[in-house]
C-alpha cells in the first residue's frame, strides 16, 4: 500500500503505533518500525528531558527505519517542562514528531527549526484545521472510540474522519477504534492515509506490559472501557477497573483533582504495567479490546491488518461493484 503517509514518512505500511504512556519505549517503538509500520517513543515516560534524549538516541540502536517522538500536552500532577522536552527531541535528530493533548503551538517553533515533521493528534475538526495552520504535516484524527482522551465532543470516527477529510488538505491518519484489517480498509475509505493503534499494539507480544494486562485486553469487550474526568472537562477512556468506578463515583460528589489524585496518578497506572495487578490502578485501554482476540508480535500483526485490508479491497469491495 502507498499513500500520502507511507511516502511522507517513508514506511512500507500505513500503520502507525502512537504516543502511550509508560508503553511507548524503544524496543516496542523499534519493533514497529522495523515491521515496516511507524514506530512512536513516548517522550513523557522519561521523566526528564536529558533522559528522554537518551531514550531517543538508544531507539537509534535499535532500528535503522524512520520512527517518532510523541510529546502530549495536558493537565499533570506535576508541572512537565514541555519546551524543553522539545528541545531534546529535536537535538536527538529525530524527524517525525506527534503532538497531542492540546494546541502544540509552543513547542511548534522548536519542531519547525530542526526540520521536523508534525503529526497533531487531535479530537475535533476545529482542532485539526488550527494544526494544519500552525504547518503541521499531517494529522492524526482520535475519534470518540479511542483509549486515552477523546475530548469532549464525543464523535465517533465514522463522522469525524469523512468530515475532517472535507476541511483539511494535509494528510490524515485515522486513530480511535483501529485494530484490523477492516478497520484499515474503512480508513481509507473514509479519506485517511493511514491508521494510528494504541491498544492494539499493548496486547502484542513486545509491549513492555505484564501478561495480565495483554490477556486482560484479549478476554475484554467493547464494553469494558469507562470515560473519567468528564466533571474535570479532561475526559480519558480507561479500563473499566475497580478504580475506574470509584473514580467516577467520586466525580459524581463532585470530588476535585486534588482529591482524586492518589487514585488517578500515572505512577499507580505504571505499577499496573508492571505488576500485573489490575485494579491497582487506572491504566489506558479502548473499545477496540472488543476486537483483540490473541497476542501476536508487532510483525505477525502489521502484516495480517494490511493483508486483510487488501483482501478485503481487493476481493469483497471489488466482487461488489464487479458482479
Ligand atoms: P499524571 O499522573 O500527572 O496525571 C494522571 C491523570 O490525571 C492524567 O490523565 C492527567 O491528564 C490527569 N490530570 C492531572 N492533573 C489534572 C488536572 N489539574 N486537571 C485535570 N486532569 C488532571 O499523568 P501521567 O499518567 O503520569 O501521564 C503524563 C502525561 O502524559 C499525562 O498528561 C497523560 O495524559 C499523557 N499521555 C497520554 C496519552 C494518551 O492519552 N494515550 C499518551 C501519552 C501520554
Amino acid at each position: 500500500m502507498k499513500t500520502e503517509i507511507t511516502k511522507m514518512l517513508g514506511i512500507e505500511h500505513p500503520v502507525i503505533q502512537g504516543g502511550m504512556q509508560w508503553v511507548g519505549t524503544p524496543e516496542l517503538a523499534a519493533a514497529v518500525s522495523n515491521a515496516g509500520g511507524l514506530g512512536i517513543v513516548t517522550a513523557l515516560i522519561s521523566p526528564t528531558p536529558e533522559e528522554a534524549l537518551k531514550e531517543i538516541n538508544r531507539t537509534k540502536d535499535l532500528t535503522d527505519k524512520p520512527f517518532g517522538v510523541n510529546l502530549t500536552i495536558l493537565p499533570t500532577l506535576k508541572p512537565v517542562p514541555y519546551v524543553e522536552y522539545a528541545e531534546a527531541i529535536a537535538q536527538s535528530g529525530v524527524k517525525i514528531v506527534e503532538t497531542a493533548g492540546k494546541n502544540p503551538k509552543e513547542v511548534i517553533p522548536v519542531f519547525e527549526k530542526a526540520g521536523i515533521k508534525v503529526i497533531h493528534k487531535c479530537t475535533s475538526v476545529h482542532h485539526a484545521e488550527k494544526a494544519q495552520e500552525l504547518g503541521c504535516a499531517a494529522v492524526s484524527i482520535d475519534g470518540f472510540e479511542c483509549a486515552g482522551h477523546p475530548g469532549e465532543d464525543d464523535i465517533p470516527g465514522l463522522i469525524l474522519l469523512p468530515v475532517a477529510k472535507e476541511k483539511i488538505k494535509i494528510p490524515i491518519i485515522a486513530s480511535g477504534g483501529f485494530g484490523n484489517g477492516q478497520g484499515l480498509a474503512a480508513a481509507l475509505s473514509l479519506g485517511a492515509d493511514a491508521i494510528n493503534m494504541g491498544t492494539r499494539f499493548l496486547a502484542t507480544k513486545e509491549a513492555p506490559v505484564h501478561e495480565n494486562v495483554k490477556k486482560c485486553l484479549v478476554d475484554a469487550d467493547e464494553k469494558q472501557t469507562k470515560l473519567i474526568f468528564r466533571s474535570l472537562r479532561n475526559t480519558a477512556r480507561i479500563y473499566k477497573n475497580k478504580v475506574a468506578e470509584e473514580v467516577v463515583e467520586m466525580e459524581n460528589r463532585n470530588a476535585s483533582i486534588d482529591e482524586l489524585a492518589p487514585l488517578v496518578s500515572g505512577q499507580r497506572g505504571k505499577k499496573v504495567f508492571e505488576t500485573g495487578d489490575l485494579d491497582y490502578g487506572v491504566w489506558t485501554a479502548g473499545m477496540v479490546a472488543g476486537l483483540i482476540h490473541d497476542i501476536p508480535s508487532v510483525k505477525e500483526l502489521i502484516e495480517r491488518i494490511v493483508a486483510d485490508a487488501e483482501d478485503i479491497i481487493k476481493n469483497r469491495l471489488n466482487k461488489i461493484i464487479n458482479n
